[in-house]
């Protein structure tokens, strides 16, 4: 009872000298009794933390308070207090006793024995209150924990579903940037995704930067993500290409913040790293970081699959030795600019080249000459069309071109210059250079006319045949051919 020599105070009210006496005596020398008279107690100035452990008042003085002076002495949580009764007080029954707010009663005589009984009953109760108090906050703070837990499985469960909601990169990218914002506060997501080269060890590098950068700040971006990402996990670098994705991320350069990089990784190993830029001020507490870093593994797998499915279309849609569009897809596309030139009344354009004469560069220097001749004319003719343009490999050693908003002058411009360039080729295959040449031959629609794709298709054919009948290596339009028809009728 005695803490390290400091006394305990216990409070008597309206105690006369003989009980103040035989209670101090009593209790000895561990506490200090401050006795008041009536009225007096300092109720109103005390902390609750200085609240008397135990206060004694013998029912003469209780009797005489009015209610609202009791009910001051009741709000007083941390105080026991143990009524005196006298010899001649009426006996109450221990309900009573309760209800008027002590803990206990002690009747006159005031042995020792009855004066530490009572006191020994307000320590033990006194304790098992701090005991209740202790475990009602270590339960609050439980809660609070365990809220912060919900919290974090309700955020992985959103984030994993949204992440596994698409196969497109840039859209998952936009999601968990949206998602990552309900843990910390993210101002811009971007990534880079490597593929290593087995032969030369360097990395082929995509960066998926926020479209609205600007071009200052998305050079510091592609600089830092090349420099501090990939200059011990992805490099050397080979080469890289931006891809740019519509987020709702802030554009703002690597150093407005903090930049965290995070590793992304699937089932071989990590293919790239994720940067956020974030608050300088930012701080993660462990289980924060534990959440979204799980967060992030999950990111991985999914961009993983995106990418892998992203490889197999481009697979399934492509042709496997000049990497154009294949047939299929060039049919999907065709349908779909016929309707789009109808609707909205645009012109559009077909040329159909084929290599003249190629069976003899086969049967002259071998199959794989032939290969790679047709690599590097699919490579020209990639490089000769706009990015709305489709250059397809029709088959064999024909190729088709479709051109959107564009009239048959204009096709026909573009055909000639093909077939001159195609001309100047040279390949050096085995020591020996060979050349070849091409005819073309051109269809269109004008606006508001309605073909079919069929047609199109057929009089580009024709006007082909024109081309190789007109002697090789030149042009033949659609027109032309139309001309050749009513002359010779
Ligand atoms: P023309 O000027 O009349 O078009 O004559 P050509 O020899 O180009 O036409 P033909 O249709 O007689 O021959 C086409 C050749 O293209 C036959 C075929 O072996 C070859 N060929 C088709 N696909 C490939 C391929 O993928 N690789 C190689 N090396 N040759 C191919
Ligand atoms: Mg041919
Ligand atoms: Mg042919």
């Amino acid at each position: 009872m005695n803490h390290e020599g400091r006394q305990e105070t216990m409070w008597g009210l309206g105690l006369n000298d003989p009980e103040a006496a035989r209670i101090q005596e009593a209790v000895g020398e561990g506490f200090e009794l401050r006795n008041y008279p009536e009225g007096r107690a300092p109720l109103d100035e005390i902390a609750p933390e200085e609240q008397p452990g135990t206060t004694w008042i013998p029912w003469r003085i209780w009797e005489s308070i009015p209610e609202q002076g009791k009910e001051a002495f009741r709000e007083m949580e941390h105080t026991q207090r143990i009524l005196i009764q006298d010899e001649d007080d009426r006996v109450m029954e221990l309900d009573e006793v309760l209800e008027e707010g002590f803990l206990t009663a002690i009747r006159a005589p005031l042995t020792r024995d009855k004066v530490q009984d009572a006191l020994f009953r307000a320590k033990e109760v006194t304790s098992l209150y701090s005991d209740i108090y202790r475990m009602t906050e270590e339960i609050i703070l439980e809660r609070e924990l365990l809220k912060r837990k919900t919290d974090q499985l309700l955020f992985l469960n959103r984030f994993l579903t949204n992440a596994t909601g698409s196969l497109d990169p840039a859209e998952i990218l936009g999601q968990a940037l949206d998602d990552l914002n309900l843990l910390l506060p993210v101002k811009l997501l971007q990534a880079a995704f490597w593929q290593r080269n087995a032969e030369t060890g360097e990395s082929e590098v995509e960066l998926l930067l926020d479209a609205r950068l600007g071009k200052d700040i998305e050079a510091k971006w592609i600089e830092f993500l090349l420099d501090t990402a990939l200059r011990n996990e992805g490099g050397p670098i080979g080469g890289f290409q931006v891809e740019h994705m519509d987020t709702k991320g802030e554009p703002l350069p690597p150093e407005a913040g903090r930049s965290v990089i995070l590793p992304l990784a699937g089932p071989q190993g990590q293919f790239g790293c994720l940067a956020l830029l974030c608050d300088r001020e930012i701080r993660l507490a462990k289980d924060q970081v534990q959440t979204l870093k799980s967060a992030v593994r999950h990111l991985g797998l999914a961009l993983n699959n995106a990418r892998l499915y992203r490889e197999v279309k481009i697979r399934a849609d492509r042709d496997g030795l000049t990497k154009l569009h294949n047939r299929q897809t060039f049919d999907r596309r065709l349908a779909v600019e016929l309707k789009r030139s109808q609707r909205y009344g645009n012109s559009l354009a077909l040329l159909m080249v084929d290599l003249d004469h190629f069976k003899q560069v086969n049967d002259t220097h071998g199959h794989a000459a032939g290969d790679m001749v047709l690599r590097e004319v699919g490579a020209l003719l990639q490089d000769s069309v706009r990015s709305c343009d489709i250059a397809a490999r029709f088959g064999g050693e024909e190729f088709a071109l479709l051109l959107p908003h564009t009239h048959e002058a204009d096709a026909w411009k573009l055909a000639d210059r093909i077939r001159r360039r195609i001309e100047k080729l040279r390949y050096n295959y085995a020591g020996k250079s060979l050349s070849i040449t091409a005819s073309i031959g051109v269809s269109s629609l004008a606006p508001g006319c309605l073909d079919k794709e069929n047609d199109l298709l057929l009089r580009a054919d024709q006007a082909l045949y024109l081309a190789k009948a007109n002697g090789r290596n030149t042009v033949a339009t659609s027109a032309q051919c139309a001309n050749s028809r009513s002359l010779s009728s």
